[in-house]
């Protein structure tokens, strides 16, 4: 029984100005109606310098459109020059925050501890962590995908309760899959998010595993989203490349259609 509301999030990345961002909100807003965005989450995740423009835009639109940051710091605040607390992204109106993206795991050193934290920090100021998982080339070539997932999860969980993460929305991102164009097959995605529920189900109960939902992000585009959806444990997607057009993110949130 599946009630799962789809989502489907946009990963801006170090991509648009807020000058841009204003009119790639604007644009996604004029082709989305209210009906798909009841049907259908939607979210946009910009860089930080432009989550006030997002904010303002969004404003005007009856929030239907939800917004987030790619990154929030451990810490609550104080002297950690460069870094943005959970507390100021609440205050900028952010439903969601990334955390643990493939990126940031490899280029700024994040590890399964850090990522910890940084759920924690984000559930503590009433974010909703989107939290990455995914394995690199040479794990997929060992057949080692679901271990290596499951073990980001424990680690990004650690400590936490049920209810903590029920609200938590989780991201496979195959890193092989990330930019490429070559996007996991509906089954590859299917045999991980399946296995990260089946992880839930075991450590926190069949009622937190069945709300809990599990995108797929890797190349995801208009032409492929309906396959990747059929697939029973894949609940949305995170959507990098894609996402900096409005008409084809907009093309994605209307998968059902
Ligand atoms: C991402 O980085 O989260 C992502 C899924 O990127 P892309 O869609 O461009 O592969």
């Amino acid at each position: 029984d599946n009630t799962r509301r789809p989502i489907m999030a946009g990963n801006w990345k170090m991509n648009l100005n807020h000058l841009e961002a204003i009119l790639l909100v604007q644009k996604l807003a004029a082709s989305l109606n209210e009906q798909q965005l009841t049907d259908v989450e939607a979210v946009v995740l910009p860089p930080f310098t432009d989550l006030r423009s997002v904010q303002t835009a969004i404003d005007g639109d009856k929030v239907l459109i939800k917004y987030g940051a790619q990154d929030l710091s451990q810490h609550k605040g104080g002297a950690y020059t460069g870094e943005i607390s959970g507390a100021m992204l609440a205050k900028l109106g952010c439903s969601y925050v990334v955390i643990g993206h493939s990126e940031r795991r490899e280029y700024h050193g994040e590890d399964d501890a850090l990522v910890n934290a940084k759920v924690k920090a984000a559930l503590a100021n009433e974010l909703t962590p989107i939290l990455c998982v995914g394995e690199g080339l040479d794990i997929r070539e060992a057949a080692g995908q679901v271990a290596h997932c499951c073990t980001q999860l424990d680690g990004a969980l650690d400590g936490l309760k049920a209810e903590q993460v029920q609200k938590i929305v989780i991201a496979y991102e195959p890193v092989w899959a990330i930019g490429t164009g070559k996007t996991a097959t509906p089954d590859d995605a299917q045999e991980v998010c399946g296995a990260i529920r089946a992880r839930l189900a075991e450590k926190y109960g069949a009622e937190t595993a069945d709300a809990v939902r599990i995108q797929y992000g890797g190349s995801v585009k208009a032409a492929n989203i309906a396959a990747i959806m059929a697939q029973p444990d894949v609940d949305g997607a995170l959507i990098g490349g894609a996402s900096l057009d409005a008409e084809e993110f907009a093309s994605i949130v209307r998968f059902p259609e």
